[in-house]
């Protein structure tokens, strides 16, 4: 039987997320399936995709107006010669519209610029009568042009395996003509929370019972990294009835538990886990909320299959929350196939001030506001690690270093954008 570890795996919150990346650098995606362009959203592709042909496929005019030969206008007014109109879109007759100098075309934004021109001039700096056009202002060489193939070359990389498709992945995807692509299977994410005081939403309850809630927050945060999750039912504070679920949720891809991680007495998670032959990779971090966090990996009983990773984040709710964006998530992204995102800081500056014990890294949730360049953030009052109304009025969290005591007002302090 492993030992449950002790004080020694508590880890800085930088060496607890060194750790973490470093477990993902080596993980991956075991699938692929084929799905849809309107089912895409948020998956991660898994095949390249390259341009089918040159981006834009011919120059483009980016204005209504004028393509003309910027050498034509060096002498102002320039009086240039109409000879045809070009929208966007096929046009009898005019796949090879050339024109010469003292001409020009009149032209729609998104139109081809015919053979001959270098630029377009704004129809507002032009007027026409009949077929000629004053010009009352110069032009440059390629100005108002995009010329074909300046986004991309036929045949080369828009996007790459491991890429989260988004709108603007999702509109490059559509744009080179597939509706069908190949994605990562989301990994299986087993939820399991403990403790004798929780019940279900449909339960009758109790004064001194608690509704579940960990399970549907991180049931999203789940969804939002790229997994699928699992919820199981409700482990109370009893070895063996939480050793079986602890088995069940060991058959996902990961599993993430919630509760039983301090030092209380009824904290049974890591005892069942060392029971199992877990190795701990650390059982807690110096952070608040969320210092009892555990992370570690259990061999499975059959040699073959890999080794399956857990975490056991405290049951506080806004604990939870933060341990699973902090810790949970770069796994999580990783074995989805996506590339981790580092994790992003923003700078504001403080608007009252903060005192605070040294020796933790906080993540305390605040609100960011204020106008453009002129950000300000403030932390919400709260009650601590299971104040959920607190963190859902909050925007951010502000990140406070472990060696700062007291922070003044117009300092500039870090924060972290809540994932929406
Ligand atoms: P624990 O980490 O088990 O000591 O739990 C810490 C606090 O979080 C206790 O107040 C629990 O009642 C609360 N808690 C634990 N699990 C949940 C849950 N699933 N939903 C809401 N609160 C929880
Ligand atoms: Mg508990």
């Amino acid at each position: 039987m492993s030992a449950v570890p002790t004080e020694s795996l508590v880890l800085s919150f930088e060496e607890a997320r060194r750790v973490v990346e470093h477990h993902a650098s080596s993980m991956a995606p075991t699938s692929t399936e084929s799905i849809g362009l309107l089912q895409a959203a948020g998956r991660v592709l898994a095949e390249p995709i390259a341009a089918d042909r040159d981006i834009p496929p011919f120059p483009r005019s980016t204005r209504d107006g004028y393509a003309v030969r910027a050498a034509d206008l060096q002498a102002l007014p320039a009086k240039l010669k109409v000879i045809g109109e070009i929208k966007a879109g096929p046009q009898l007759g005019q796949s090879k519209l050339a024109m010469n100098s003292g001409e020009a075309f009149s032209i729609m934004t998104g139109a081809p610029v015919p053979v001959g021109a270098d630029a377009v001039v704004m129809v507002e700096y032009t007027s026409q009568q009949g077929d000629s056009v004053a010009m009352t202002r110069g032009s440059a060489h390629g100005e108002n042009i995009v010329a074909q193939g300046a986004e991309a070359t036929r045949g080369s990389l828009l996007l790459d395996r491991g890429a989260r498709l988004n709108e603007a992945a999702i509109a490059l995807v559509a744009s080179v003509g597939k509706a069908q692509l190949q994605v990562y299977a989301k990994p299986r994410v087993a939820v399991l929370t403990t403790g004798d005081e929780i019940v279900e939403l449909d339960a009758e309850i109790g004064p001194a019972q608690i509704r579940n809630s960990n399970t549907y927050s991180l049931a999203v945060q789940i969804q939002r990294a790229g997994g699928e999750p699992v919820l199981l039912t409700i482990a109370p504070d009893e070895p063996r009835r939480l050793r079986q679920l602890i088995e069940q949720g060991l058959e996902s891809d990961l599993l993430i538990m919630t509760g039983g991680v301090s030092m209380g007495r009824y904290d049974l998670v890591e005892q069942v886990l060392g029971e199992l032959g877990a190795e701990f990779f650390f059982t807690g971090a110096k952070i608040q909320p969320g210092r009892p966090i555990v992370f570690g990996r259990v061999r499975s009983a059959s040699a073959a299959s890999s080794p399956k990773y857990f975490f056991g984040l405290p049951g506080n709710p806004v604990s939870t929350m933060v341990t699973f964006e902090l810790f949970a998530r770069p796994i999580l992204e990783a074995m989805s196939g996506a590339t981790p995102h580092p994790l992003t800081f923003l700078h504001a500056r403080l608007k009252s001030e903060i005192h605070i014990k040294p020796g933790l890294t906080r993540f305390l949730p605040a609100i960011l506001s204020g106008e453009f360049e002129k950000s300000q953030v403030a932390l919400v009052s709260w009650q601590g690690s299971g104040d959920i109304a607190a963190r859902s009025r909050a925007n951010c969290c502000i990140v406070i270093p472990p060696d700062r005591e007291h922070i003044k007002v117009g300092d500039w302090v870090a924060v972290t954008l809540r994932q929406e």
